[in-house]
């Protein structure tokens, strides 16, 4: 085994956002991923359900932008070469968990990679409405969440991390993620409960 050190990192007690300029992404929370009987369960992704839902209610309440991301694959993706078969449209498995289910007017991504402004028209749904500002929540760390993280931030967003609110399947995939987060893409790390909205 290699050992090796977390370069440090900061995470704020507070950050203040105004609700109008933001948006709350919450990625890839679906049965497949969040839920014990998921084809690609990761287990500390249960974790994050009330966490997010806390934080969905207080941006619903505050009239932030709910934008879901859904990973939505076709039969035989290239991808199931890597992680098998999962999230296949219309499987119960593709479904966001019944905890965070999305509200009429939430928006919906549905993508077929990673990155969720890849092939589709989320910099534009973003840009249409001003959104300046994105709080990114929702799994899997290392894998979806940060290659979201990335585009946004060379997009020229400001990114959000509450890293209670991301989940991975290891340590050094959460650690890697945070480090990346913070340090490449300088994207700001806080928690849930330090996140404000406020005109
Ligand atoms: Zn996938």
């Amino acid at each position: 085994m290699v050992v090796v050190e977390v370069p440090k990192y900061e995470v704020l007690e507070k950050v203040e956002l105004k609700p109008r300029e933001t948006a709350l992404i919450i990625i890839d929370m679906q049965n497949d991923f969040a839920h014990p009987n998921g084809k690609l369960f990761v287990p500390t992704a249960k974790d994050t359900i009330p966490v997010i839902r806390k934080l969905l209610e207080k941006a619903r309440k505050s009239g932030v932008t709910v934008i879901y991301t859904m990973d939505t694959h076709m039969k035989d993706d290239p991808e199931f070469s890597i992680w098998g078969e999962h999230t296949v449209e219309g499987t119960w498995g593709w479904e966001i968990v019944d905890e965070l289910k999305p509200e009429e007017n939430d928006i919906i991504i549905r993508k077929m990679r990673y990155d969720g402004f890849f092939g589709t028209p989320l910099d534009h749904i973003l840009r249409i409405r001003n959104i300046k500002n994105l709080i990114i929540t929702g799994t899997v760390a290392n894998i979806c969440v940060l290659h979201t993280a990335g585009t946004a931030a060379l997009l020229g967003y400001k990114i959000v991390v509450p890293i209670d609110a991301i989940s991975a399947l290891n340590e050094f995939d959460m650690y890697a993620s945070l480090r990346q987060i913070s340090f490449l893409y300088r994207g700001i790390l806080t928690r849930s409960d330090g996140i404000v909205f406020l005109e």
